[in-house]
């Protein structure tokens, strides 16, 4: 079922982003980049989270969730929602998941983490279309 593997987290990154704003080093301008792709994601398949955003303070951050994977085709760097992930998760072999947290408030993005997800039978899905 739900098993995440080689899980990468960012927040690292995110918090050396958010040093290099405090210290003036970039300014919000830099940061706070969303494209508008990615704030109409937020707001129509994002998920709401506690979180409050660490530069604009005023509003929760949203999680958008994109999955990549050679197997995935046509849904390959799609918006997903984590329920739609379990599903995938038992359908297909090998897939990547990046979740985003976006504000849109202020448009601040940064990639929160990313994972594997699949039965772990990599091709499972393609030998089956295949018929062998
Ligand atoms: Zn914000």
């Amino acid at each position: 079922m739900w098993s995440q593997r080689s899980v990468v987290d960012y927040g690292l990154a995110k918090r050396a982003a958010l040093a290099s704003l405090s210290s003036g080093r970039v300014t919000t301008t830099d940061l706070c980049d969303a494209h508008p792709y990615l704030l109409r994601a937020a707001k129509h398949h994002g998920e709401p989270t506690d979180r409050q955003c660490p530069v604009c303070r005023r509003r929760k951050v949203t999680h958008v969730t994109y999955v990549y994977g050679s197997e995935l085709g046509r849904c390959e760097g799609r918006v997903k929602m984590t329920a739609e992930l379990v599903e995938m998760a038992r359908e297909y072999g090998e897939f990547r998941v990046y979740v985003v947290e976006v504000c849109q408030g202020c448009a601040w993005n940064h990639l929160t983490v990313s994972y594997v997800l699949g039965t772990g039978e990599p091709g499972d899905r393609g030998r089956r279309a295949a018929g062998k």
